[in-house]
């Protein structure tokens, strides 16, 4: 568990404030070795405190840059930044921690700005907010032209959410939501050739099978994560 840097007392699970002093903590990134670039200074406003944000060089495979807000520790990344960002931190996760990926959720206390439409820091439009995938707990605000905006905490929160196999998880969904499809296509196709009494074999593709109803909005998630990760437009 985190401590306060300023007070040293715990952080609550999942906050970067402070229970004691009410500061804020850059625990986001802890697990990553960056400095901080003066050499092109950004033009990009925190859409939280409208004030101009930093660039800092994450330094992966050569110049990484994102934006940061030295205020409320938010960070902007440019399309496929984050994901390359998570793969590059965390690796080496080959299985689901069904039970961690729960308790990591269940800790998740509401954020301090509620439920707020934001401005894209390059364009000013309004960003989008989508859910980052699979019980991640995380909804992201997003630009499709110009990438995603993270609150203090968020980023930390998600990598340990792959640490969880929280992406597996989500990679597995998205399979199973194109079989589905593709099965959904091949009944189609078999019911327009009229022949619609010869179902095949009940069970034997039984991988795909109906989807899980833990989740009625799993539908929503998973096509916002494919658009997510394919940067793919609407
Ligand atoms: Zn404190
Ligand atoms: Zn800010
Ligand atoms: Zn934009």
């Amino acid at each position: 568990m985190a401590n306060c840097s300023n007070c040293s007392a715990p952080l609550p699970p999942d906050s970067i404030r402070c229970d004691y002093c009410g500061s804020r903590n850059d625990i986001d990134l802890k697990e990553v070795n960056y400095h901080t670039t003066h050499e092109s200074e950004s033009q990009r406003i925190c859409p939280r405190c409208d004030i101009r944000m930093e660039t800092i060089d994450l330094k992966i495979d050569g110049r990484f840059l994102i934006e940061r807000c030295e205020q409320c520790l938010g960070l902007f990344f440019d399309p496929n930044e984050l994901e390359a960002l998570m793969q590059a931190t965390v690796s080496n996760v080959f299985t689901i921690n069904r039970s961690r990926l729960d308790s990591i959720n269940a800790a998740v206390r509401a954020d301090d700005y509620g439920i707020t439409y934001i401005k894209c820091p390059v364009c000013t439009k309004l960003m989008n907010r989508v859910n980052f995938g699979a019980k991640s707990g995380v909804i992201v605000n997003r630009c499709r032209d110009h990438g995603v905006w993270l609150d203090g905490g968020e980023l930390r929160h998600l990598f340990e959410w792959m640490k969880a196999g929280g992406k597996i998880l989500d990679q597995e969904r998205q399979e199973q939501r194109k079989k589905a499809e593709a099965e959904q296509e091949r009944e189609r196709v078999h019911a327009s050739a009229g022949s619609g009494r010869d179902t095949g074999h009940p069970g034997f593709d039984s991988y795909g099978g109906p989807l899980s109803s833990e989740d009625p909005d799993l539908f929503a998630i998973v096509q916002s994560a494919i658009r997510f990760f394919t940067g793919k437009k609407d």
